[in-house]
């Protein structure tokens, strides 16, 4: 089958992943990291993380099956409102920001920054564009009345949900179930499910993201509150 331009475009999606470290921040980089809230650089060990060869190769690989064009840019800097200064680097550097949904974070947020956290990240990035625009497309619409958190464990086969039981590894609140949900998604281009009597809600949340996703194409998205 031959492939219009726009269908070529969506069978192969283009994924940039650029990491923009200052050395200023040299000083004050720790080897582990147990902040809840950013500093505005990234630690050591993220640092070794994110340059890493490997997780550009994950990051590149799992997100030529979404569909999407994406850029991950983790810039560091404090933090504060400074979209000019992002933007200035994104046309500098070449970044292709129309039709593609750009993503930039700022420093380590106390889990290491594995492949899966950056998704988990692009996940709060999402929520937070959609704070600022409605209309608020929560995931949590797709689950019946009365869903409690503890039953992420019987529906869906991403580690976090498999830690209910784990207090220290457990997810916390509904809004960190959307972003691992988010997580999964762009890991697995899908929601896997435990059981098929769950299809319908995995359909669900997949197209909601899909709604999601849409709004931030073209635009560009903040893991931490940049207003
Ligand atoms: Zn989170």
């Amino acid at each position: 089958m031959k492939l219009n331009f726009k269908q070529f475009i969506n069978e192969s999606p283009l994924v940039n992943y650029v990491t923009s470290i200052n050395p200023q921040n040299n000083q004050k980089r720790q080897k582990e990291y147990d902040q809840e809230s950013s500093l505005g650089y990234f630690s050591k060990k993220d640092i070794k993380i994110i340059t890493n060869p490997k997780t550009t190769r994950i990051l590149k690989e799992k997100l030529k099956n979404i569909g999407y064009n994406i850029n991950i840019l983790l810039y560091e800097k404090s933090k504060g409102n400074y979209t000019k200064e992002i933007e200035e680097y994104i046309q500098n550097n070449n970044i292709p920001t129309e039709n593609h949904i750009t993503f930039v974070k700022n420093g380590s947020t106390g889990d290491f920054l594995t492949p899966w956290m950056i998704f988990h990240t692009f996940g709060h990035a999402v929520q937070n564009y959609q704070k600022i625009n409605p209309p608020s497309n929560s995931l949590l619409n797709c689950f019946e009345l009365g869903f409690q958190l503890q039953q992420a464990k019987n529906l869906f086969m991403f580690k976090s949900a498999q830690n209910m039981d784990v207090p220290t590894k457990r997810i916390i609140d509904f809004a960190e179930l959307e972003n691992e949900l988010i997580a999964e998604f762009l890991w697995n281009a899908k929601i896997r499910i435990k059981q098929p009597q769950f299809l319908s809600l995995a359909e669900c949340i997949e197209n909601k993201i899909k709604q999601s996703l849409n709004q931030c194409v073209g635009k560009i998205i903040y893991d931490w509150d940049n207003g």
